[in-house]
């Protein structure tokens, strides 16, 4: 199907998004890698009347690191993820998931901020910034404001962001030696979202497990931070018998919804699979990180 018509402006600056939002009526929306605003239109799900085009504005561009910090721009595509050295070193899980995330073509289009808007509840970057203590970064023509990734997914396709708000950037804590990270997804092909995934990312003092975050993707409305799991690991070696109690204690931690790819009950086995895998990926010495 054609997408319906719709009228179409690109922005120059940071600055001139607001001044052509402003212009627009409320149906207008902005276009960055296109990579699903774009498919949705061809299905017609949506009908903007006007699309804005940012993918050309440099404020929205970049990776820096600096003060512990990694500021990742919202326009860095998946792609540049996969690939950049600091994000491979300072960051590596986000450099692991890259990979996972559709094919070539759709990787070197899609962009981060645009993955965190659209807030699809089987996407990789929307749990890996949960699992990293992630800030999104969002303006509107009169404010800034730094939202917490755990806040920011607040449901199906929903997010945090305020009407004439959009993402600018994303920041990610720097890696430290004590912290490991992985990431481990099941589709049913290679490319496709996946059924059930883990962004993982935990600190060991010794053999211990001191602190981290477990958090599943495509099990509900949005990233799920198995909590309870996390709660039976703690203090303890990811010992056999450990990784087993907090396989069991997900029953606690997620409730995954039925579709045509899977029941209830497949995913929750899928993810207890997928939690003891990561976790004994996790519990080798080696931080992760992409080959
Ligand atoms: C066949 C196929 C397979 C895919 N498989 C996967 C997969 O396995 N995993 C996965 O995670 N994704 C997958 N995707 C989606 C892909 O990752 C998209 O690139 C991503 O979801 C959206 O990024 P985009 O830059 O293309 O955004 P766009 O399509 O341009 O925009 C998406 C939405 O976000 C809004 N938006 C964009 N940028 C911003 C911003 N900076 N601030 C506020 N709002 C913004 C737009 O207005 C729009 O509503 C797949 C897509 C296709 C077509």
């Amino acid at each position: 199907m054609k997408a319906p018509p719709f009228s179409y402006l690109r922005a120059a600056s940071l600055a001139d998004i607001f001044v052509k939002w402003d212009a627009t009526g409320a149906e207008t929306r902005l276009l960055a890698g296109g990579q699903s605003l774009l498919a949705s239109l061809a299905f017609r799900l949506s009908s903007p009347s006007t699309l804005i085009d940012i993918s050309r504005v440099p404020e929205l561009t970049g990776i820096s690191a600096g003060g512990g910090m990694i500021r990742v721009g919202a326009l860095t595509t998946h792609a540049e993820l996969g690939a950049h050295p600091v994000v491979r070193q300072q960051v590596p899980l986000l450099a692991a998931a890259a990979p996972l995330i559709a094919h070539p073509a759709i990787r070197n289009r899609g962009t981060i901020g645009g993955s965190l808007a659209y807030a699809d509840p089987a996407a990789e970057l929307p749990a890996c910034c949960v699992a990293l203590d992630a800030v999104i970064v969002a303006n509107s023509a009169t404010a800034e404001r730094r939202i917490p990734a755990a806040q920011f997914f607040t449901g199906l396709y929903a997010t945090a962001l305020g009407e004439k708000e959009l993402i600018t950037a994303i920041e990610f804590p720097a890696s430290t030696a004590q912290q490991r990270s992985a990431i481990l997804e099941l589709a049913r092909r290679s490319g496709d979202y996946a059924m059930v995934g883990v962004a993982a990312q935990a600190e060991f003092k010794n053999a211990e497990f001191v602190d981290g975050k477990l958090v599943f993707f495509g099990v509900g409305e949005a990233p799920v931070a198995a909590g309870a799991a996390v709660a039976v690991l703690t203090g303890k070696p990811l010992t056999g018998e450990a990784i087993a109690r907090a396989e069991a204690a997900l029953d606690i931690d997620l409730s995954p919804p039925a579709d045509q790819q899977a029941s209830s009950e497949m995913r929750r086995h899928l993810a207890r699979v997928l939690l003891g895998r990561v976790l004994r990926r996790i519990s080798q010495k080696e931080v992760v990180r992409v080959a």
